[in-house]
């Protein structure tokens, strides 16, 4: 069954659009985070499905209802902000019960949802305390505590970790996750981790300038990005690009010559592309081999630095003449992350390679 359905969405500020043509079907029970660069909408789009803010054009229907016009109050929802928002002088049970009391619900349905709410969320030890006696985690629990209470047809989160320290981010993650699968309920995230996107996600939607670039489950994107912008959004480190030119075509494969003289013939191409044509080649750091006589393109490179994180090495080269754009660490710097601890000398020559059926164009 349809929980959330966004239907031609636009949202204008005076001359500017911060929602474009905005369509998505969320199914009951999913878990739909919407990832993007700063300033691609993503608060505004969840705001408007809050309606916190009024849509410009399009339709907003909720488990089949159009609620375009319907204040937040009355559409069913419960918003969990970054900015936990608890109210100070109350308790955490008093925070926790205050939709349902606003709603002017009788006390026995209160003290239930409450209670229960507390035992999905391991607060019942905290009941009584009020938000400053509480760690940053507990609180953010609250919040999400006094969203349960009301039983929202859906959940919308905007960026709820991001006060948190990295442990607890983590932990908070997998608390969520497991909410998630306890609840069955809707739930549609806001965030720029990631890591949140990734491993929370049943689908990702992407997010640039106010459109939806992509919308797929998590490895779906990540292995096959529609254009440049999700390649190079999803990952990180991020994707190593190469400027290059097609050069032959014949069937589904294609020679393509990068700026700086590397030759990389592509056997099975998805898209068409046609001789002449200016294309970018991508590879994703995990993808470059370094000193591996096996892979079918090399070239030359020297270390410009390197990051140990135990678990793994980031190498930095450079590659001469071959032109990189965007890198991470700025242009022609190739990125390579390699699974194990291995020492590079700054300065020392390497090869580079990667198999062209690792590779995107
Ligand atoms: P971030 O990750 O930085 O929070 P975001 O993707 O959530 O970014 P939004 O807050 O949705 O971005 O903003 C989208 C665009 O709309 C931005 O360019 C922002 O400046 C603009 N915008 C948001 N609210 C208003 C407003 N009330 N008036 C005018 N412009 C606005």
């Amino acid at each position: 069954m349809t929980s959330v359905e966004l239907i031609d969405i636009e949202k204008h500020y005076g001359g500017f659009h911060a929602l474009k043509d905005v369509n998505l079907t969320i199914a009951e029970g999913e878990f739909v985070v919407m990832v993007g660069p700063s300033g691609c909408g993503k608060s505004t789009l969840l705001k408007t499905i809050a309606g916190l803010e009024t849509t410009s054009a399009g339709t907003l229907l909720i488990k089949g209802r159009d609620v375009t016009r319907l204040e937040p109050g009355d559409r069913g929802i419960a918003m969990v902000f970054q900015s936990y928002a608890l109210y100070p002088h109350m308790t955490v049970a008093e925070n926790m019960g205050f939709g349902l009391r606003m709603a002017k619900r009788p006390k026995a349905e209160i003290d239930t949802a409450v209670a229960r709410a507390a035992r999905v969320l391991r607060l019942e030890e905290q009941l009584e305390k009020k938000p400053k006696q509480l760690s940053g985690g507990q609180r953010q629990r609250v919040a999400i505590g006094r969203a349960i209470t009301r039983s929202p047809d859906v959940f919308l989160f905007d960026e709820p970790l991001s006060n948190l320290d990295a442990a607890l981010r983590t932990q908070m993650r997998v608390e969520l996750s497991t909410l998630h699968a306890e609840l069955g309920s809707t739930m549609i995230y806001v965030t720029h981790d990631q890591v949140e996107a990734m491993t929370m996600a049943n689908r990702i939607v992407v997010l640039n300038r106010g459109r939806i670039e992509q919308v797929g489950a998590p490895l779906d994107l990540y292995n096959n990005p529609d254009n440049m912008f999700v390649a190079g959004f999803l990952g990180a480190p991020r994707m190593n690009f190469v400027a290059g030119q097609v050069t032959e075509v014949s069937g589904s494969s294609a020679r393509v010559v990068c700026a700086g003289g590397l030759k990389v013939a592509f056997e099975a191409l998805v898209g068409k592309v046609s001789v002449g044509e200016t294309v970018t080649l991508g590879i994703r750091p995990e993808r470059l081999r370094l000193d591996d006589a096996a892979a079918q393109i090399r070239f030359a490179g020297s270390v410009r630095l390197t990051e140990y994180l135990g678990r793994e090495t980031i190498v930095y080269a450079d590659a001469g003449r071959l032109v990189t754009t965007g890198s991470d660490s700025g242009t022609n710097v190739f990125t390579v992350q390699i699974a194990d601890i291995r020492p590079f000398h700054n300065g020392s020559a390497v090869s580079l390679g990667f198999d062209p059926a690792d590779a995107y164009l």
